[in-house]
């Protein structure tokens, strides 16, 4: 159960309001919100009358849930405004890592001349093996914020570990949370205290319910700014990297007020399928697909096999504008 209290009660009151109630709690502007087990359904007697407005859960998908917000919570940052009543779908491409100056730059010249103003690519990488390209760290995120000097971009970079998280949220415009790093609570909760959005990515072994919860982490430290990214989960088949889950965006939208962003790139594994996954991912009306491009994907050293050359993805930006248009949507 949520509970939003009077401003009246004050920062020295209200630790001793949640505790008795195992309430967690979180300060937006003057009011102090308190989130109580989803089991909870009635205002506890001693919080009736310093209880402004209550919402009753029916799961521990609470902040997150629909029960509490009917609409799609707004994400904004830099020229990008997602969710609430926009019906924008956000592109947000670039490499998977960070490999060189010369590297980034070509890409940012292309994506820059086909309008795209968020550009990703990791410094910090949560590689399958030690003995792989590790990113180059703090180095790749100074280029990144060199790009966005150039060109006015917004960058989207992934946090790998809490011996990163302080570099990339002074550097990040958006921190992205990778699938390995889904549940690590020390991140999530670091998060919850940033004041930059955060764009959560599935555990490829993750439920849907323990996907969202991580969510409820940064969302009951007070952070409102979340984005859930569905990037493939494992399943039985080995011939694709992972299994989109669409019908998992679907759950998602449907029941979380949260804006959901997929990623066909990481999904599929294989450059070959990303063009056609883009546009179902577009086609399902989300708020925003994440796609890697790299000049010369054969030689990239991370992902090499699923990147798009710079030829394919100019082409499928001139397929997607028109499927965005079909479902009403318009791509940023
Ligand atoms: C990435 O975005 O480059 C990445 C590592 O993604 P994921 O965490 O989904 O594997
Ligand atoms: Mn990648």
């Amino acid at each position: 159960m949520i509970l939003q209290l009077k401003s009246s009660v004050g920062d020295d009151q209200v630790a001793g309001l949640a505790t008795p109630n195992q309430a967690v709690f979180f300060k937006t502007g003057d009011t102090y919100t308190l989130v109580l087990p989803a089991a909870v359904k009635e205002v506890p007697a001693s919080l009736e009358s310093l209880t402004e407005k209550s919402w009753v859960t029916d799961s521990d998908i609470q902040l997150a849930g629909k029960a509490y917000k009917s609409d799609v919570r707004q994400v904004s940052w830099g020229k990008t405004t997602i969710g609430g009543a926009t019906s924008a779908t956000v592109m947000i491409a670039g490499p998977c890592s960070v490999e060189s100056e010369e590297h980034l730059e070509v890409t940012a010249d292309l994506l820059n001349e086909l309008g795209i103003v968020n550009m990703r690519a990791g410094a910090f990488k949560p590689r399958t093996s030690p003995y792989t390209f590790q990113g180059m760290g703090l180095e790749g995120l100074k280029l990144l914020a060199k790009m966005r000097d150039k060109y006015g971009f917004s960058i989207v970079t992934e946090v790998r570990d809490a011996t990163n998280v302080e570099e990339i949220i002074e550097y990040a415009d958006v921190i992205q949370i990778g699938a390995k790093a889904m549940y690590d609570h020390g991140i999530l909760r670091r998060c919850g205290k940033a004041r930059k959005p955060i764009l959560l990515k599935r555990g490829f072994g993750a439920t849907l319910q323990e996907f969202v919860q991580c969510a409820e982490f940064i969302l009951s430290g007070g952070n409102d700014q979340v984005m859930l990214c569905e990037r493939g989960i494992r399943t039985f088949e080995t011939k694709t990297r992972f299994t989109l889950d669409l019908c998992g965006a679907s759950y998602l939208k449907e029941f979380t007020n949260l804006p959901v962003i997929l990623d066909p790139s990481h999904a599929m594994g294989y450059a070959y399928g990303v063009p056609d996954l883009s546009r179902a991912c577009v086609a399902m009306g989300v708020d925003g697909i994440l796609v890697e491009v790299h000049p010369n994907p054969k030689v990239a050293k991370s992902d090499a096999s699923q990147q798009l050359d710079h030829a394919q993805f100019r082409s499928l930006m001139k397929t997607l504008n028109p499927v965005a248009q079909a479902v009403g949507r318009t791509l940023v």
